[in-house]
């Protein structure tokens, strides 16, 4: 990027470099004693209008090619929010790349395909597409130093943005899966019906709780149980990281589990289905992924958003369960790197 600090101090130096060839001649002019008034004059105004034609082109190329910039940065961080793309023929490959086109001419920049280039995962070609790279060059004419025959200057803008896994996330619920559940689920390709609190039958264990008896899988999200049941029904208004050890919130929590999940489930206005919902449904919640490491506390690894199904038990041994839902990208809310790649990013500019 182009800062506009940068630019000015640029001028600000082109034009004092400007200043003091000025008084050299005038200096050497006038030791020699030659001449009238009048022509030291005409000569400093010519001499003078040449710098500050060179200085307001200077300054307009430095200003197009920020603006430039801006836009494509605007235009790739767009597109991100459509990735990651299983390959440049799937449907969200040529969204991310059409969010792009759209936005770089909503700033009434034309770029096309070809000024576009996928960024795969770990640069092999294999992989799935993680980021959007596009380039883009333009001329900007130039106005007073056509006198000097400079026509015009090309200016360029290169920007890419991509999604990395959550590293931290706003608005999480304080219930939870197991990385080794989560990832075991997803090999098996049964993913549909998770457990995301379990209740003390075992056909719906989501969680490790082989080290913990009396853990059902809620969190406790740093102010006891008072809160847990606004945190499922609003999400936790703060945010959690990656990385971050949170204490288990013992017992089965049947009651304030059935109350906040039936609030946040009535929420949804639009009559969404496990196979049919809005981007912003209030049935969609983001899951901290963990790693159980005592009998009291878990390790946050990951994060991992769900659609929620239903919250069984009624209220006396209450189960959720909810549907993995892979692939959404939400703002960044991290103070630090993301975990593993549960299908929760957030976009950002790359290098
Ligand atoms: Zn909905």
């Amino acid at each position: 990027m182009c800062d506009e600090t940068g630019m000015n101090l640029d001028i600000r130096i082109f034009a004092f470099w400007g200043v003091m060839k000025l008084r050299n001649f005038l200096d050497k002019f006038f030791s020699q004693q030659k001449g009238s008034v009048a022509v030291v004059v005409a000569l400093s105004l010519v001499v003078l209008l040449g710098f500050s034609a060179l200085v307001v082109d200077f300054g307009s190329v430095h200003n197009q090619k920020s603006k430039l910039q801006n836009a494509l940065d605007s235009a790739v961080l767009s597109a991100a929010q459509e990735l990651p793309a299983g390959n440049t023929s799937s449907v969200k490959w040529i969204e991310a790349q059409n969010q792009a086109i759209t936005y770089a001419a909503a700033n009434n920049y034309e770029i096309s395909a070809d000024d576009i280039e996928p960024v795969y995962k770990d640069n092999q070609m294999t992989n799935k597409i993680i980021g959007i790279k596009v380039t883009k060059s333009i001329g900007v004419d130039y106005y007073f130093a056509k006198v000097m025959g400079f026509d015009s200057a090309t200016v360029s803008g290169i920007a890419a943005a991509g999604v990395t896994p959550a590293g931290g996330v706003t608005g999480a619920v304080p219930l939870s899966i197991t990385d080794s559940s989560l990832r075991a689920a997803i090999n098996a390709g049964a993913t549909d019906n998770l457990t995301i609190k379990c209740s003390s039958n075992a056909n719906d264990i989501g969680i490790d709780n082989s080290t913990a008896s009396g853990w059902f899988g809620a969190l406790d999200f740093g102010s006891g149980a008072s809160d847990y049941t606004l945190y499922i029904a609003n999400g936790y208004s703060g945010s959690i990281q990656v990385g971050q050890i949170l204490d288990m919130e013992n017992g089965n929590m049947s009651g304030p589990t059935l109350d906040g999940f039936t609030t946040r489930y009535n929420k949804c206005a639009d009559g969404c289905t496990a196979d049919n919902f809005t981007d912003d449904c209030p049935r969609i919640v983001y899951v901290p992924v963990v790693q159980v490491i005592s009998n009291s506390q878990v390790k946050v690894v990951s994060f991992a958003a769900f659609y929620l199904l239903e919250c069984g038990g009624n209220g006396k041994n209450s189960y959720i369960k909810a549907k993995y839902i892979p692939g959404k990208v939400i703002p960044n809310s991290a103070t630090g790197a993301g975990g593993e790649d549960f299908g929760l990013y957030t976009s950002r500019l790359l290098e």
